[in-house]
């Protein structure tokens, strides 16, 4: 047996991990990174990245079918399952040996293999010792399913979903929430026929009302269709096709059923609750500095209780290695994270849902304006529809931002400004937004709710 020593030790080179071993190293630490598959994670490898791209493939599609409505001749002639493969591996691809070079670039010392806590602390790696001062827990989530529900055959989760060669003709997605919406909108421009399947009333469920009845009506239109409010009873599969029954006796034919229920943190048989770490239904519990209730360990990403988002586990992994080097960051609650569905259309929020303001300020002390998209010269340009929202305490700061339209997703960032530095609409209206663009839109909003509307009444 060998022992190592490092002044950081991260266990998973995800978003959360990597961000952690980046940070820390920058400060002058010596650190390793233990992984098991590619650094990089989930997020790279199989979530944000790869998805992405397929929405991009999927928006050409949806552009090249409908250039002759501007006026541009074009012939849409199908979708090539193994181009768009190429094209999307080959951004996987760029984006990870950059990722590698960096850190090399800054000394990180990256250990393959499996590793697992040990009280100390440290990460064991088959007959290695990684003793950490302090070591930084990043096991990141996988994508769960329900009781009764077997992944396998038809049945796929997301990373299965990814990995099919072909374009099926139907598929039945059972979750409408983020990554259940990004694969309806993927698969609906590749002329699939998507129902989605949702227990709770709404498409997009933990957005503001606004945004999911927008989403409602824009998927309605795209022939998207989708069951709410009802939840999945079984599924049967023939070697050609999957039926879904559903508890009101409907039942859903279809080639696929996609399950994207949420994802589970990846921390069972890791060594964490013998080390002392405190799980809570397999979540590592920490105080709000990320600190577990063991000495010098810390968690950060989506083994954390809260969103699970690669920007979030960024944060984290920054604010740990910043706590450890005794910088004393600042905390940043989830409320302030933005939050992007980069579907057709797409969906950003960032602060408190028009429900949530007002059951934290009352009813009557929340007001909240609504800027149509059809007010806006890029938005008409570019054939989009979709909404502003804007939610502030009256006579106070901005608290919420809510966007709905294709390409929205740029625009959050300052949407999270204003909500983070508590913005008052009055404060920030003076300063125009360039014309012609979507970020007028929210300009719109603010010098409506500053009481001074200029292209509205
Ligand atoms: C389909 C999909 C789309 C997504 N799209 C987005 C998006 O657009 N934007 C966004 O912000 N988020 C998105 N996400 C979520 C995002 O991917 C995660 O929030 C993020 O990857 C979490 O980072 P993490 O570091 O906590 O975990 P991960 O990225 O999962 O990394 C954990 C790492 O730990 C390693 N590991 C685990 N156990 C061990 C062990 N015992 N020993 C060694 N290594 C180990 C794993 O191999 C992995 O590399 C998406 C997720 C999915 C599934």
């Amino acid at each position: 047996m060998t022992d190592h020593t490092f002044d950081l030790v991260v266990l998973g080179g995800g978003s959360g991990g990597y961000a952690a071993a980046l940070r820390a190293a920058e400060l002058g630490k010596t650190v390793a990174i233990v992984e098991k598959d590619k650094l990089g994670g989930t997020c790279l490898h199989r979530g944000c990245i790869p998805t992405k791209a397929l929405l991009h493939a999927a928006e050409v599609a949806d552009t090249t079918r409908d250039a002759a409505s501007i006026g541009v001749r074009a012939s849409f002639e199908g979708v090539d399952p193994d181009g768009v493969r190429a094209y999307r591996e080959n951004i996987v691809a760029k984006k990870f040996a950059g990722l590698q070079g960096l850190i090399k670039a800054r000394g990180i010392t990256v250990i393959a293999g499996e590793g697992r806590l040990e009280a100390g602390p440290a990460v064991r790696v088959g007959d290695d010792l990684y003793r950490g001062t302090d070591v930084v827990l990043a096991t990141g989530s996988y994508s769960r399913t329900l009781p009764g529900l077997e992944i396998g055959g038809r049945v796929l989760t997301s990373e299965h979903a990814l990995d099919l060669s072909e374009i099926p003709e139907r598929v039945v997605i059972l979750g409408g929430g983020v990554i259940g919406v990004e694969f309806a909108s993927v698969w609906r421009s590749f002329g699939v026929d998507v129902t989605i399947v949702e227990a709770l009333p709404h498409l997009a469920p933990s957005e503001d009302l606004a945004l999911s009845k927008g989403l409602e009506r824009a998927f309605r239109k795209r022939g998207i269709a989708y069951s709410l409010g009802v939840r999945f009873q079984s599924v049967s599969q023939t070697a050609d096709a999957v039926t879904v029954t559903l508890e009101d006796g409907k039942t859903l034919e279809a080639d696929y059923l996609l399950v994207a229920v949420g994802r589970g943190p990846s921390t069972a048989g890791l060594g964490f609750e013998e080390a002392g770490v405190t799980l809570d239904r397999g979540f590592v519990v920490t105080d709000d500095r990320l600190r577990t209730g063991v000495a010098n360990v810390w968690a950060v990403g989506d083994i954390v209780p809260g969103l699970q988002l690669a920007h979030r586990g960024f944060q984290q992994g920054i604010f740990v290695a910043e706590e450890i080097a005794g910088l004393s960051p600042v905390v940043v609650p989830d409320v302030y994270i933005p939050k992007v569905t980069y579907s057709h259309p797409e969906l950003a929020s960032v602060g408190l849902t028009q429900a949530q303001a007002e059951s934290a300020h009352g009813a009557d002390a929340v007001v909240a304006y609504e800027y149509n998209l059809a007010g806006n010269g890029k938005s008409e340009i570019l054939g989009t529809s979709g909404i502003v929202k804007v939610v502030r305490v009256v006579d106070g700061p901005v608290v919420g931002v809510h966007l709905i339209g294709d390409r929205v997703g740029e625009l959050i960032a300052e949407g999270q400004l204003a909500v983070v530095w508590e913005a008052h609409p009055e404060d920030i209206a003076p300063f125009i937004h360039a014309h012609p663009t979507q970020s007028e839109a929210l300009g719109e909003a603010f010098l409506a709710l500053a009481g001074k509307p200029l292209h509205t009444v």
